[in-house]
């Protein structure tokens, strides 16, 4: 399979087709996002009240785990190790973490 790059060379280019989410997936990664966003909002508030900024820091972390794991993600194979990561549909850049090799993603809705 011949794999683009970049014109400079220094990244691959990666034509991928999104994967269809599934109607009740996608409600449970509205809920992860929904959780994640209130978990923000309470670490704000913790955080006004300066006794709470150590709890409000541990709660703005799980926000952004829950927010993460709300969102659609795809497996995806490194042309250059061939090796399979899992990373977010929204991701437009992409280094891989075995080979460290960059990259773009064109992602084709249909
Ligand atoms: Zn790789």
């Amino acid at each position: 399979m011949e794999v683009k790059t970049t014109a400079s060379g220094d990244a691959y280019v990666l034509e991928l087709r999104k994967e269809k989410v599934s109607v009740a997936k996608r409600l449970v990664g509205t809920l992860w996002i929904a959780l994640g966003i209130a978990c923000f909002i309470i670490a704000v508030i913790l955080f006004t009240t300066i006794i709470g900024i150590i709890p409000a820091a541990f709660i703005c972390l799980c926000a952004i785990g829950c927010i993460y794991l709300g969102m659609a993600k795809q497996k995806v194979t490194c042309p250059n190790c061939d090796r399979t990561m899992t990373v977010l549909q929204r991701t437009r850049k992409w280094k891989c973490t075995a080979c460290k090799r960059l990259a773009l993603i064109n992602w084709i809705d249909k």
